[in-house]
């Protein structure tokens, strides 16, 4: 029986590298790759040997008839990807790792910095580990590893979080030396990195939010999602009190995967949420709070909704959650002719419901998905916190913008903008001028993150990425890269792209890497190694490196293994730095 992928698919592509028959699609070389959802396995050219299951970091992979449940949907998801992709997938060239045998013409091996801890960055270490005899230093600005893989992925996706054991390995590989609550450009600058290092790769993602740009904005009680998540990930630069769930309606705003994140972390029950490393101090919150009713706000319509089918699909799923769509006629229209397999089929079947200002909060939990309607405001109640959020009906606007609507952020190609003649509402979205207000005691911005600069390297701002080309940073005045530093993961291609999307990016990055070394065109550092470890040892006391971070790991894993789950994540830095002193 064939092998299917199925929800958890991390698109990095370590099933197509051990496929004996190339018949998992499309691959890193593959055009569609920088856009699919999730990678697909092609039923007729499976041998079933099941290296893929084998080789799946996120246990994503099983036999078609193995799938049980809602997971079924998943054979013909991955057999009808190959009927709208009908290539034939020819081999392409073949290629083979590349080694350098030590650094870039100097004595000593490739030593390169990386910034960040987070998935592009644990990507790009094994990659230079394994195809180089290269030294590693890694840098985070927190007292632990992990980036979005610990505080960006949802609690209740720990399958996901499973890539972090496959980068364990690499951070504890006796070539690597890691240095955590230490911060480049206060701590460390870019120049004292490039002098003890042949390069430096910025791994650093998106940290902020994107701006909503309408009044009321920073209203007590609207907050980013960039916050929220951290939240309830036990981030530690977002103290325990920074969300307040005493409101029966939150309004999310955006249709991202992050929103689809928000409105199930805010719905689920949660006793199913208590076996997984959840902050102990959200699912405090989320047992004593109200909330009943999470209505997440687009500002387009149901063929421009940014989640991925995998995500929706779960939130139609979720236990004891209705989920309902607002009734109006052209939204609709759109989903009742929805060709099979386009984006708004997906809602095929929910119900509609009337939902304007005056709508009571549902009796049960639901979700409600309100289509074209762009927020213009938000507002306060008498106690000057939000109390509701002014949106605007949009309808098409055709001929205007790009096809994504104006501030749709950097294009995903994924089809989301294309017009389609007689599909409703697609690409470009006007106002048409018709407002309410809708009640919400907690508004989150969901609307994408943003790059925030780099201290010491150019930043694109319309883009808000470092300045780069295939991955090296590059001066943009001038087009000349700036010698031995890379970025790679959103820091270089914009907060879009799930974890393992960075596996290809960081193969680019350092692929350009080692053609440098090649070249001879990194410097030769002027520090050793021990002269930096001297460096931020005098700067950074309280720096922590890998024996504390495995007492960290130790210390949580024990407290979960007390409360039955896979880890009870500690949540300040405060308690981070005292259990890593506890080794
Ligand atoms: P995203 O996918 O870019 O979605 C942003 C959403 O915000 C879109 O619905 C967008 O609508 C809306 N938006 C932007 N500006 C707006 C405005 N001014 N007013 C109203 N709405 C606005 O961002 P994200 O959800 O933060 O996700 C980032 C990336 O992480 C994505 O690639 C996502 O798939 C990935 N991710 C994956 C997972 C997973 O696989 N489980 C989980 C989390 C995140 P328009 O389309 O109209 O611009």
């Amino acid at each position: 029986m064939a092998y299917a992928i199925t929800r958890n698919c991390c698109n990095d592509a370590s099933c197509v590298s051990v496929c004996p028959v190339n018949c998992i699609h499309p691959t890193p070389d593959e055009p569609e790759f920088g856009t699919t959802d999730m990678l697909y396995i092609d039923p007729v050219a499976c041998i079933d040997c099941g290296a893929c299951a084998d080789a799946c970091p996120v246990d994503a992979i099983f036999p078609v008839d193995r799938l049980r449940g809602p997971d079924t949907a998943f054979g013909p998801i991955n057999r009808d990807w190959f009927r709208d992709h009908p290539s034939d997938h020819a081999w392409g060239a073949p290629s083979f790792p590349r080694s350098l045998p030590g650094g870039a013409g100097d004595a000593g091996p490739l030593r390169v910095a990386i910034v960040g801890t987070g998935p592009s960055a644990g990507y790009t270490a094994q990659e230079l580990l394994r195809s180089t005899g290269a030294e590693i230093t890694m840098i985070d600005r927190l007292p632990v590893t992990g980036g979005l893989l610990r505080h960006g992925v949802a609690p209740d996706h720990q399958s996901t979080k499973r890539i972090a054991e496959s980068f364990a390995n690499v951070f504890h590989d006796p070539r690597l030396r890691m240095h955590l609550n230490v911060e480049v450009g206060t701590d460390v600058t870019h120049e004292e990195l490039a002098a003890h290092h042949h390069a430096v790769v910025y791994a650093v993602g998106a940290a902020a939010d994107r701006r909503l740009d309408i009044p009321g904005e920073d209203l007590p009680g609207s907050l980013p999602a960039t916050t929220f998540v951290r939240w309830y990930n036990a981030e530690p630069t977002v103290p325990a009190g920074a969300v307040r769930l005493d409101a029966e309606r939150v309004a999310v705003i955006g249709t991202g995967n992050v929103a689809v994140d928000i409105a199930r972390i805010l719905l689920t029950d949660p006793d199913r949420l208590a076996g997984t490393d959840i902050a102990d101090h959200a699912l405090a919150a989320l047992r004593g709070g109200r909330v009943r009713e999470v209505v997440l706000l687009a500002r387009r319509g149901p063929e421009q909704a940014a989640w991925t089918r995998a995500e929706f699909l779960a939130l139609r799923e979720l236990p004891g959650v209705e989920l309902v769509v607002e009734d109006h006629p052209r939204v609709r229209a759109v989903i009742e002719s929805a060709a099979p397999g386009s984006r708004a089929a997906l809602l095929a079947g929910l119900p509609f419901v009337p939902y304007g200002a005056d709508a009571e909060p549902a009796a049960g939990r639901r979700i409600v998905l309100r289509f074209l309607s762009a927020p213009v405001e938000l507002v306060a109640g008498a106690d000057g916190r939000v109390a509701g959020v002014t949106v605007e009906r949009t309808a098409p606007a055709d001929g205007v913008g790009d096809g994504r609507g104006e501030g749709a952020g950097e294009g995903t190609g994924d089809g989301r903008g294309e017009a389609a003649p007689g599909d409703g509402p697609v690409g470009p979205v006007a106002g048409t001028g018709e407002r309410e207000t809708l009640a919400a005691g907690l508004v989150v911005r969901s609307i994408g993150h943003r790059g925030v600069p780099v201290p010491g390297l150019p930043f694109d701002e319309a883009a808000a990425t470092v300045a780069h080309e295939g991955g090296r940073v590059v001066d943009p005045a001038t087009g000349r890269p700036l010698p031995g530093a890379y970025v790679v993961g959103w820091a270089k291609r914009g907060p879009s792209g799930g974890i393992g999307a960075n596996r290809a990016c960081a193969r680019e990055t350092v692929d350009a890497l080692l053609d440098d070394a090649g070249a001879r065109a990194l410097s030769t550092p002027a520090g050793s190694r021990r002269d930096f470890e001297k460096l931020v040892r005098t700067r950074r006391p309280d720096a922590v490196g890998l024996r504390e971070l495995r007492a960290v790991e130790r210390a949580e894993r024990a407290r979960g293994e007390a409360e039955g789950r896979p880890r009870v994540k500690l949540a300040t830095v405060p308690e981070l730095l005292a259990a890593g002193r506890r080794r």
